[in-house]
């Protein structure tokens, strides 16, 4: 009898994982190889002291259907079914997200609104006659080719260029086309009408920003999803090497620090540069172009707060502070000791090295100073801080990004034992379920 196919994949963040499971269950032997002493990548959570912190909360979109039952299964009674229920601060109020008709009509004076409702009509009308957002060349353009302008001026312009340090203009239209919601002046008004008179737009609006949508977590944050897929890989006899550090990957083998390991068929979910880097046979120019893609790192603040409760919702997003947004994971189920705690989970992107990657007084000042100035929380209030990294939280598109991409992508698909998938092997910005659906379909075309 011969022996079963080998998969080797490179990163056990959900894409890796998921691919992997997908290989054992077909009868492959599978090895994952990952740098860090844990899985889940940047879905992973960490418990300091008594609770549990994520880098950036992680909520499972139930989606994609046959991923989400998968995982259901998986976390079994673990799973809390949560609805999104989420805030945007805009001029100095909150907007619900998904958006409610009445909150807009609400929170805006009438003159701003009948202004971004005019250029959103405009802004739509444009796009289905001349496709406007599929002809834009910068984020900026396809922003106002999405929201209209006045839309664009008054929030999208600040929050783009702070969150990614670049202005939108020095960004890729591909960006807005691939992250932005939907926003369109017919399901603005539908919200707005009593129930009785709307009787279909609930839920029904796909990737919309006006959808309803449940979302799934649990007791112990975003740490459960790594730790049951990685608990069933090793289950179906996958082996996973943590703390692993590659030095080089020939056709054949992957060499780490301390060993060596034979390849069939390689699946990679880590970052592309750091993949061709470490390719000896990977062609001078296409080395070259690798180097052009970079990405935004993030820094997360883990707070344990002595009140029972901060935020309304599930999270909250800020155009003018030190960080983008703010989530509190109890409001979706997560346990905290002591229980007339809650746990804040501070979202920054930032720079390798900057003062937000390094933890600095000036930061910790900031951040007390922005979350008292939005009524979060008191300075007193703060019981721990605990401080996460990751270098590669968001791949950037820049303007000339898709060049270097393409010739990447188009060496590695000469290579026939190869794939580069999920969202630092793609280079793209899939949700954990999105990761997940393309470990899968890439290791289907791997195994015979
Ligand atoms: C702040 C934030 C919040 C988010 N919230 C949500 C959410 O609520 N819901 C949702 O669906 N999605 C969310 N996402 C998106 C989601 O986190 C990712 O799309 C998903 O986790 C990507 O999984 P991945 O396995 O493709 O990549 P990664 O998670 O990045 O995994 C790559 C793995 O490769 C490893 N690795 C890297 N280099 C090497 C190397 N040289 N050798 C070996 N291993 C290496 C890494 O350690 C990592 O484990 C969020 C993302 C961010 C940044």
């Amino acid at each position: 009898m011969s022996r079963p196919e080998h998969l080797t994949i490179l990163g056990a963040g959900v894409c890796g994982l998921y691919a992997a499971l997908t290989a054992l269950r077909q009868g492959a032997r599978v090895t994952l190889i990952e740098k860090n002493e844990h899985p889940g990548g940047l879905a992973a959570g960490f418990k300091r002291g008594a609770n549990h912190f994520d880098q950036g909360v992680h909520m499972l979109h139930a989606a994609d259907a046959g991923i989400y039952q998968d995982l259901a299964q998986l976390m079994a009674e673990e799973r809390l079914p949560v609805t999104l229920d989420a805030r945007i601060r805009w001029n100095n109020r909150s907007f619900r997200y998904p958006l409610k008709g009445l909150d807009i009509l609400a929170g805006m004076n009438p003159f701003q609104l009948v202004r971004c409702t005019f250029g959103l009509t405009l802004a739509e009308v444009k796009n289905r006659l001349k496709h406007t957002q599929a002809a834009a060349l910068t984020a900026e353009d396809a922003l106002i080719a999405t929201y209209g302008a006045p839309l664009y001026r008054f929030f999208f312009e600040d929050f783009t260029h702070k969150y990614w340090n670049i202005h939108p203009s020095e960004l890729s239209a591909e960006f807005v086309r691939r992250k932005m919601p939907r926003l369109n002046v017919l399901d603005l008004v539908k919200k707005c009408l009593p129930r009785f008179l709307d009787r279909k737009s609930k839920g029904s609006i796909v990737e919309s920003a006006l959808a309803d949508e449940t979302l799934h977590y649990s007791a112990t944050g975003a740490e459960t999803l790594p730790r049951v897929l990685a608990r069933e890989v090793g289950k179906l006899g996958g082996i996973i090497h943590y703390g692993a550090k590659i030095s080089k990957i020939s056709p054949t083998h992957v060499h780490l620090s301390d060993q060596t390991v034979p390849y069939q068929r390689l699946l990679s979910t880590i970052p592309l540069p750091s993949l061709i880097d470490c390719l000896a046979h990977a062609p001078a120019a296409v080395r070259a172009a690798a180097q052009h893609l970079h990405y935004k790192p993030i820094a997360t603040y883990g707070l344990l707060v002595s009140k029972e409760k901060c935020l309304e919702g599930l999270y909250t997003y800020y155009r003018n502070r030190i960080f983008h947004r703010v989530g509190e994971p109890k409001n979706a189920g997560l346990k905290i000791t002591p229980p007339d705690h809650t746990v804040l989970i501070v979202e920054m992107t930032c720079d390798r090295l900057d003062s937000k990657w390094n933890d600095t007084p000036e930061t910790r000042q900031s951040v007390l100073a922005d979350l008292t100035a939005e009524g979060i929380c008191h300075p007193d209030d703060i019981t721990e801080w605990h401080h996460f990294t990751n270098p590669h939280g968001y791949p950037i598109y820049r303007l000339d990004f898709e060049k270097h991409l393409n010739i990447v992508q188009h060496w590695l698909d000469s290579q026939d034992h190869l794939r580069s998938t999920g969202r630092q092997g793609a280079f793209a910005f899939p949700g954990m379920h999105q990761a997940m659906r393309m470990g899968q379909v890439a290791a289907d075309s791997l195994l015979p």
